[in-house]
């Protein structure tokens, strides 16, 4: 992966290491297909450790912000910019792997100020890096609870509790997988979500990405850099991704694109081999033999644990009912966890300067109204 090295020599890029890492179940470190995770090369600091950065106070007592935001993609951390330079100290709860989804996209071509394009990783540590120049404090760590009962908001992430006069809400979405057995089973050995994370071990080798969106046309086309051969198979005829994406996807000598074809199975035991695919037109069935697949078929929103606390629509994204206001005084979101429609990084950074400013006028306001002897309730 030429691009991630170079990634490394340039500013804020230093920030970030490729950790290569064991799959946590299921599979072995020694297999070549092994999940790949970037990580800010200081996260070790950011432990949250009492009086640590971001940290619980020394006397034990939990680390407060006028704002507290949790998730650190697009959203996350341009809240965190508005809010810093805001002088309102935000305190960023970054999820363990930081970044968003981005730090798993290749090259953006469509964020503004970027001419020749920029890798998802290297636009992500900008981000971060412009957010702690202003003071935020970021701590990579997911967050398991929170108690939005009443002010200032609560959230624990590690045994450790941390507050908010105000909350912003920001964790994005997380990959939508097949969900057939043998998917799961061969995941780490030759099936992936992150063609960023995972092509180059499949250099020289044949591969087939599953998705008719975007992100599918733009992982297939990326994963030509490593692999011989790149077989998009989607399941209709019809493509939801854009006319440039589709149209350089077929005038790509290396990608051969299959319309109507499911997946029912993932052959291989040790790892893949080749996919059992079925012709959804006419019901036909073939193995094509390959050695790894990459699932490219669209997000869910992280919202599992503000399900006791917020609204969601009906397809379980958060719903912000004033602006970025949630039903909930206080409480704001950002991105695309509340976003199904635009999910773009652009939309989800505007997202977040709309979130911290309505966070600090919503605060003012409080402000105002608690010295006119008004008491306000979350
Ligand atoms: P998407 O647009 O929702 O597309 C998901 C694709 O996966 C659809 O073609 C869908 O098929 C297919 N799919 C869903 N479930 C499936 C299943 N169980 N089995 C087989 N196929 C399945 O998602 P996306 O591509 O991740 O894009 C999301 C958003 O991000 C879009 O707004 C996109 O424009 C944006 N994006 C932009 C860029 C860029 O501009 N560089 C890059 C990536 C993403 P059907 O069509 O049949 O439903």
């Amino acid at each position: 992966m030429t691009d991630d090295t170079s990634r490394d020599d340039a500013g804020p890029l230093a920030r970030l290491k490729i950790n290569l890492v064991a799959p946590a179940t299921g599979g072995s470190s020694l297999n070549p297909f092994g999940p790949i995770s970037i990580v800010p090369a200081d996260a070790g600091l950011a432990e949250p450790v009492a009086g640590g950065p971001g940290g619980a106070s020394t006397d034990g007592s939990p680390a407060g912000s006028k704002v507290l935001i949790i998730g650190s993609g697009p959203a996350g951390l341009t809240a965190a910019i508005y809010a810093a330079r805001a002088n309102l100290e935000p305190i960023v709860l970054a999820g363990s792997a930081p970044g968003g989804q981005l730090m798993l996209t290749s090259e953006i071509e469509n964020y503004p100020g970027f001419p020749d394009g920029i890798d998802g990783p290297d636009l992500m540590g900008r981000f971060r890096a412009q957010a702690e120049r202003f003071g935020t404090r970021v701590v990579d760590v997911d967050v398991d609870r929170v108690d939005l009962s009443e002010r200032p908001f609560r959230a624990w992430a590690r045994g450790l509790e941390y507050r908010g006069e105000t909350l912003i809400i920001a964790t994005g979405a997380s990959a939508i997988w097949l969900d057939i057995e043998s998917e799961q089973r061969l995941r780490g050995k030759g099936v992936s979500a992150c063609a960023t994370c995972d092509g180059f071990f499949f250099k020289g080798r044949e591969i087939a990405v599953v998705g008719g969106g975007d992100s599918a046309m733009e992982e297939a086309n990326y994963l030509t850099r490593f692999a011989s051969r790149v077989h998009l198979l989607h399941r209709r005829d019809g493509f939801r991704a854009s006319k440039i994406m589709i149209d350089r996807t077929y005038g790509n000598p290396k990608i051969e694109v299959h319309t109507n074809t499911a997946i029912i199975e993932v052959v291989g035991d040790a790892r893949v081999e080749g996919l059992r695919l079925r012709d959804t037109l006419d019901g036909a069935e073939r193995v094509m033999p390959l050695e790894g697949l990459f699932v490219a078929i669209g997000h869910k929103p992280n919202t599992d644990v503000f399900a006791d606390w917020l609204e969601t629509d009906e397809k379980g994204y958060l719903v912000a009912h004033e602006h970025t206001l949630s039903h909930v005084p206080g409480v704001f979101i950002a991105g695309d966890v509340q976003d199904h429609r635009y999910r773009q990084a652009v939309t989800a950074a505007g997202d977040g300067a709309r979130a911290a400013i309505d966070a600090e006028k919503w605060l003012e306001e409080v402000a105002a109204a608690e010295a006119s002897g008004a008491k306000v309730t979350a």
